[in-house]
């Protein structure tokens, strides 16, 4: 079994390459719950959305239950460290990486339905997923390149996807039964939990101060990649709150934080370190961004300027591998502004195909565009590029040459780009013209 506050220790020092933590946590996302015993009544089962348990006088306390189809397999593999019942399970927040399994603990033979404790604005995320379950499906079909039969599989269920998608919230996830909104003690069985609400990547997050192990469990706040906070397609998040989070935790100057994504890690240095550098990113992101909000610039400037250092960006724990900085400066114009981007073109726009066809008209055709599309694709300008295959393509969309253009600009783009998000969403553009061009070349 591997050590993982030793392989984390190793990262964090420098002594093991990125490449194999980055194996590690390749392993989360195949499916495979493993249990990690960290000490002997504290282990943590690594999931896409980790479950940290702790053994109490009264029963175990668990912290999230990952996605519907990983929870039996994370009940199972904590019930070959202990067969004590489930007292309590927190959800870190409601996302459904946290939430989903939580049907295999409520279910978990011969044991009573434990009590599940959350921030209270996790019932409203629940309901707001209820009511945008459409939105949530597609835009995670995008950001993550799931196929319809993915959902099937993550919401524990089998069938023909292309005529029956499950809701993008299981409809079995367990409600909350104790809810809170700043803080609250939990004493079970000879342990203390001290809940902490927190805002950063959602607004219904809870980080917990364990003193007994002088341990904190972050949730997402702590995730090994540059914090989730810009999310294209998903709703506000918060960078200043965030780092004010991770300052908090600082100060309580913890031995070992577990989170939910990524490796637990120990030593009050090398946490000081992580944490407070995380913070100071977040804090400097927000400061930039707010300096020149109040110069009046517009939102294209303020994206161009401002900047997270490249050394810090190369740090294991602030790759741009999930979330990008330019996507949290967006986040930030729209927490402290509205949506209108500073050019008044844009307050009430021409439609899309409108202006693609006046500019193809400009141009000489849609072929000059495409043409002008792949040079500029070979010279490595991907933004460009995907503007006028784009425009190109919503002059022209039966034009089989101009959907290639399409789909191998975003190809490229798809391969070029570090982040999850970008990375999906570029994939299945390429895919929207690779069916465009399938239905054109062979009718259907
Ligand atoms: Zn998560």
């Amino acid at each position: 079994m591997t050590d993982l506050i030793a392989l984390s220790r190793d990262v964090l020092d420098g002594r093991t390459p990125l490449a194999m933590f980055e194996r590690a946590r390749k392993g989360e996302g195949q499916g495979r719950s493993r249990l990690h015993v960290i000490n002997e009544d504290v282990a943590v089962v690594h999931s896409f959305g980790h479950c940290v348990v702790f053994r109490t006088g009264e029963g175990l306390v668990a912290f999230d239950t990952g996605v519907r189809a990983a929870g039996p397999g994370i009940v199972k593999a904590i019930r070959e460290w202990s067969d004590l019942p489930f007292h309590t399970i927190v959800y870190t927040h409601g996302h459904v990486d946290h939430v989903g399994g939580s049907p295999a603990f409520v279910a978990d033979a011969g044991h009573a339905r434990p009590r599940f404790v959350a921030h209270e604005n996790v019932l409203g995320r629940f309901a707001r997923y209820r009511t945008t379950q459409g939105y949530n499906a597609a835009a995670n079909t995008r950001q993550f390149g799931w196929l319809p039969e993915t959902l099937l599989h993550l919401a524990g269920k089998t069938g023909d996807a292309t005529t029956t998608l499950p809701p993008f919230l299981p409809e079995d996830v367990a409600e909350p039964d104790v809810t809170y909104r700043d803080r609250l003690t939990l004493d079970i069985g000879g342990v203390t939990f001290e809940l902490h609400h927190a805002k950063g990547e959602t607004d219904d997050h809870t980080w917990t101060w364990v003193p007994k192990y002088s341990t904190v469990v972050s949730g997402d706040l702590v995730k090994w990649s540059f914090p989730n906070c810009g999310n294209p397609q998903k709703v506000q998040r918060y960078p200043g709150d965030w780092a004010a989070a991770l300052r908090t935790m600082a100060a309580l100057e913890p031995d070992l934080v577990l989170p939910a994504h990524g490796l637990p890690f120990a030593g009050r240095d090398r946490i000081r370190t992580v944490l407070g550098t995380v913070a100071s990113v977040l804090e400097d992101l927000v400061e930039q961004t707010v300096a020149l909000m109040n110069t009046g610039a517009p939102l294209d400037e303020i994206l161009a300027k401002v900047q997270v250092p490249p050394e810090k960006l190369a740090l294991p724990y602030l790759t741009p591998a999930y979330d990008a900085p330019e996507f949290v400066v967006r986040n930030i114009w729209r927490l402290y502004g509205g949506w209108y981007d500073g050019n008044p073109a844009r307050l009430q726009p021409p439609r899309d195909a409108s202006l693609a066809e006046e500019v193809t008209r400009l141009a000489g055709g849609a072929h000059t565009l495409s043409v002008r599309a792949r040079e500029l694709a070979a010279s490595g300008d991907l933004r460009l590029a995907s503007q006028l295959a784009e425009w190109a393509s919503q002059a022209a969309p039966e034009d089989t040459e101009i959907q290639q253009t399409r789909h191998d600009v975003y190809a490229q783009r798809r391969d070029a780009e570090p982040t999850v998000m970008g990375t999906g969403i570029y994939a299945s553009a390429a895919a929207e013209s690779a069916a465009q061009l399938k239905r054109l070349t062979t009718g259907w």
